[in-house]
């Protein structure tokens, strides 16, 4: 349920971007811009840095991914102001 972007652990938004040719498809057109060939749109943009991805994380595996850094800084915060 609660999806997130890969890139930022971000919230997402879908994107009209053709799974032909990466281009930016119009609203409500099955259309690809590039090729004139219908297209399904695919992917979803990032709300946090704008990237296109094309496959979402659950969150909890984006917390999973990222917990090694996160403990790795709190070592260091640790390191650096004692206790
Ligand atoms: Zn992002
Ligand atoms: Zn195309």
């Amino acid at each position: 349920m609660s999806e997130v972007t890969p890139c930022c652990g971000s919230s997402y938004e879908d994107s009209w971007i053709s799974d032909c040719c990466t281009m930016e498809m119009y609203a409500d057109s099955d259309i690809c811009p590039a090729c004139k060939k219908n297209a399904d749109a695919t992917g979803y943009i990032c709300n946090e840095c704008g990237n296109w991805t094309e496959d979402l994380e659950e969150l909890s595996e984006y917390n999973a991914r990222n917990k090694e850094n996160h403990y790795e800084e709190m070592a260091d915060a640790k390191r650096k102001y004692g206790e």
